[in-house]
């Protein structure tokens, strides 16, 4: 259950009063949550006359950018795109809000930006595990839809009512807060539920979002569905293992962010507890994980793949030629420690 503790309500509201230069950041490849309590997070901050910017250390996948408006997007810019800038406006900062992340890793460079800058730094947070020694002030709570959920109740407080939410905030928050939980599919708790009908009745337009999140893809998402589901590995412990190649995703004209939910298909089988979607990146293999209730995806994605999350959705890598020599033998790795974790759990 969320419960917000109102001297630190008390504390953010001060340590934003005497801000002058706020910046809101969130984690690398952000997602619906990431860019809606961002984004909420700064047009409360906009609303107070604050100088205040989005850093972000990679880009807003193209599906996702209808979550800001032409302000909050002409205030956004990441450490990717424009390094110099990002780094300035860090060093300059005297106060980052940090939304929808638990360890200053989840920033990759931009991580060290922060950790050496001298601003009051606060975490607004729902995932298990933050690092708390790196902030002045924590908002953690882990039984709740998403970080929008919490930035939601926070911004109540401060603005006194949900229909008095400013800017672009009450839209942001509904979306960060409908992607995470998968459309009230998951992570749905009652707060959640109270949340979205404030914000329904302060008058956000939900179809909009809807039709934005879930009727808006290009045919290739589609396409590229099919092909990835119809060469789907369903292992004896019932772990569907998904692949994409940094060539399969070329051939079928992927852009970024539209293999998003991708993973979520395997667990309508019955038979499926867990569900690894593997493709390939530049850098590294991103691998993003979902169990159903039972199994603890977070303890594989940490165990085997360099990452965490949440208990049922989680994340992490597979790094060639460290952990397997090429991506070909990516769904062999992925069995096997698969196999070895079901063998003990
Ligand atoms: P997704 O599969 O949507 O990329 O990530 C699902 C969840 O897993 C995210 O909300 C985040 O909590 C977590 N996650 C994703 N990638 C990583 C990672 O590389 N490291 C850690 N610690 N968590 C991750
Ligand atoms: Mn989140």
């Amino acid at each position: 259950m969320l419960r917000l503790d109102s001297g630190d309500i008390k504390t953010l509201q001060n340590a934003v009063r005497q801000a002058s230069k706020p910046v809101v950041i969130s984690h690398v490849n952000p997602d619906g949550d990431a860019v809606g309590s961002s984004t909420a997070m700064l047009s409360y901050l906009l609303s107070l006359g604050k100088d205040a910017r989005i850093v972000l250390p990679s880009e807003i996948a193209a599906t996702l950018s209808f979550i800001q408006d032409e302000e909050s997007a002409a205030r956004t810019l990441t450490a990717e795109g424009h390094k110099i800038e990002a780094t300035a406006l860090i060093s300059a900062a005297d106060l980052i809000i940090c939304v929808d992340f638990n360890t200053l890793s989840r920033l990759d460079a931009v991580g060290d930006m922060v950790r050496s800058s001298s601003a009051v730094k606060v975490l607004i947070d729902h995932h298990p595990g933050p690092e708390r020694d790196a902030f002045d002030l924590v908002f953690s709570e882990t039984e709740v839809s998403s970080a929008s959920e919490i930035v939601f109740w926070i911004l109540k407080a401060l603005c006194g009512g949900a229909d008095r939410l400013p800017g672009r905030s009450p839209y942001a928050l509904l979306c960060g807060m409908t992607t995470d939980s998968n459309n009230f599919g998951n992570s749905t708790f009652p707060s959640t539920l109270e949340m979205a009908s404030e914000l329904i009745a302060a008058g956000v337009d939900r179809e909009d979002i809807l039709a934005h999140i879930y009727n808006s893809y290009r045919q290739e998402r589609l396409r590229a569905m099919a092909h990835v589901l119809g060469k789907m590995k369903i292992t004896d412990n019932g772990v569907a293992i998904l692949t994409l190649s940094e060539k399969e995703n070329r051939d079928l004209g992927l852009q970024e962010g539209e293999t998003e939910g991708f993973v979520n298909l395997p667990l309508a089988a019955l038979d499926v507890r867990l569900s690894i979607f593997a493709r390939q990146n530049i850098d590294a293999v991103r691998v993003s994980l979902r169990s159903k209730r039972g199994t603890s995806c977070n303890e594989i994605a940490h165990r085997y793949f360099h990452g965490g999350g949440h208990v049922l959705a989680s994340g992490g890598k597979i790094f060639i030629p460290q952990d397997v020599k090429n991506f070909s033998s990516v769904e062999d790795y992925i069995k096997r420690v698969t196999d070895e974790y079901f063998a003990e759990n």
